[in-house]
């Protein structure tokens, strides 16, 4: 069930390909301590009042603004981050925190129910227990704290098994909560690979498990959840379609999906992945989007002035590579890009296919990386249709001056978990985040995501006679 000697865990430059550090992970008898100590933690925990979990939440946000140089730089070395995108990456933590600090207990309190007369009748919610979070990397810090903000605010206790090329990131995490006051157990990091997950799932001190990562991870987990009847929220894969309509501005329509492509070096599940023009709009849209992706010179991601950074690994580059490379012998049209420097590290340069169709792999497969696919469609219907072909439903977008159409379309036809009208996707702790299909189940963020782990009780009380 789990590992018998602890795993080694590397920190490889995606700049450079250099071996910058490494770290000794965890072996059972750590994964037990942590079980045991989470275990523990968490009746203490699940007493103390909102305000009390708030002080340690909000000490949090300010250690994050703190350290803030040093968990971007530790973010850029170990997954490539833009520095811009990691300092960035840290405030919105420290805000994510403060807003749980500040709305929990409205989000959860007690809900008076009309009932029979005389009979007081409420909903409570009640922590669970120790959350399992399984992450990702490619928001090393923002993936874990918008697990734990709400989790913590909850109630709850948080074991963290992070992405195993993040494990610097992963140990500031517990020292965050640590340093801020949280009692030993209430934040606890794993350095462990996916292998132990399973048998932690299926331990009894173990409530529920979060999952943010590949559709891969998530049938593991959601396996191991099922198995042990316990509660799990998927975070997955996406493929993001952005409708661009025929009355679109295109300079407007080109500055949002290139942003909505672009951030994080494309490797974002929210990413924009498939530009859906109308046919008028198709060949200009062509032009200005090949621009825009021809000023992205890729650079050092330390440096501030920065643009675009190298993916997080060779191999994840060579996959997307392969992926354009077999969009184009399917007849994609390669405008800008897409070729392989030559030069150590994962670099991949901004790359925009042209005239993807259904049954390439622009088209069918997620491309985790910086690969734009424009696709046309004839009309509005068909190209809601063509959003709609996909395995994935987390994000997608509508692009138009047409506010009551773009309205329309994202509310009632797009089939996502998040739909926006003339910008781009992003997460934000005041709405709810999360997909259907193969993007996930549950959600996370907004008052949903406070309420994935807890017990939504039902209080009924009569006076005592017969
Ligand atoms: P990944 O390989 O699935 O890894 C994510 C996490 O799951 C890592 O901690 C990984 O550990 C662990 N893991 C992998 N296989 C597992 C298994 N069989 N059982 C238990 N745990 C397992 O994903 P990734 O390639 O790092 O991340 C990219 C994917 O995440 C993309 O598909 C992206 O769209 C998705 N994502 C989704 C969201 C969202 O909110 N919907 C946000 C960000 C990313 P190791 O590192 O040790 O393998």
């Amino acid at each position: 069930m789990q590992q018998s000697t602890p795993p080694r865990f590397a920190v490889t430059s995606p700049a450079t390909g250099e071996e910058l550090r490494s770290f000794e992970g965890h072996g059972p008898a750590d994964i037990e301590r942590a079980l045991a100590g989470a275990a523990s933690a968490f009746p203490a925990w699940a007493e103390r009042s909102f305000e009390e979990r708030a002080a340690v939440l909000r000490g949090v946000a300010a250690a994050l603004r703190e350290r803030k140089d040093e968990l971007a730089r530790q973010m850029t070395d170990e997954m490539g981050k833009l520095r811009s995108e990691g300092l960035a990456e840290v405030e919105k933590c420290a805000h994510g925190c403060e807003y749980y600090a500040t709305y929990a207990a409205a989000m959860l309190a007690d809900e008076p129910v009309p009932f029979d007369d005389g009979v007081e009748a409420f909903v409570t919610h009640n922590p669970l227990g120790a959350v399992l979070a399984v992450m990702p990397w490619n928001f090393p810090l923002w993936q874990a704290i918008r697990a734990a903000a709400p989790a913590l605010m909850a109630g709850n206790v948080m074991l963290l098994k992070h992405a195993s090329n993040v494990p610097g990131s992963a140990i500031a995490l517990e020292e965050l909560f640590r340093d801020a006051g949280a009692p030993p157990g209430v934040f606890t990091t794993l350095l462990i690979r996916s292998d132990p997950v399973a048998g932690i799932i299926a331990d009894r001190r173990v409530a529920g498990v979060t999952l943010t990562g590949s559709v891969a991870a998530g049938r593991s987990v959601a396996s191991a959840a099922g198995q042990a009847l316990k509660p799990c929220v998927l975070e997955l894969g996406g493929s993001d379609p952005y409708i661009v309509l025929e009355d679109a501005d295109i300079a407007v329509a080109a500055d949002i999906l290139t942003r909505a492509r672009m951030l994080n070096a494309g490797q974002s599940c929210i990413a924009g992945k498939r530009f859906i023009a109308l046919r008028p709009v198709v060949e200009a849209l062509e032009v200005a989007l090949t621009d825009r992706f021809r000023a992205l010179t890729p650079g050092d991601p330390h440096d501030p002035s920065s643009k675009l950074g190298p993916m997080v690994s060779v191999e994840a580059r060579d996959e997307l590579h392969g992926q354009v490379e077999r969009s184009v012998a399917a007849g994609a049209r390669c405008l800008v890009g897409g070729a392989v420097p030559d030069r150590p590290g994962a670099w991949y340069p901004a790359t925009l296919l042209a005239r993807v169709e259904p049954g390439m792999a622009a088209f069918d497969e997620e491309t985790f990386g910086p690969v734009g696919a424009l696709i046309v469609a004839d009309d509005e219907s068909h190209a809601i249709q063509l959003a709609n072909e996909s395995e994935f439903g987390l994000g997608g977008g509508v692009l138009t001056p047409d506010i009551d159409r773009g309205r329309r379309i994202a509310a009632r036809r797009v089939q996502s978990g998040m739909v926006v009208v003339n910008t781009n996707v992003r997460s934000d702790p005041r709405l709810p985040f999360g997909g259907v299909k193969a993007s996930g189940i549950g959600r996370e963020l907004s008052v949903q995501g406070i309420r994935a782990f807890v017990n939504i009780k039902s209080v009924e009380v009569r006076p005592h006679r017969a």
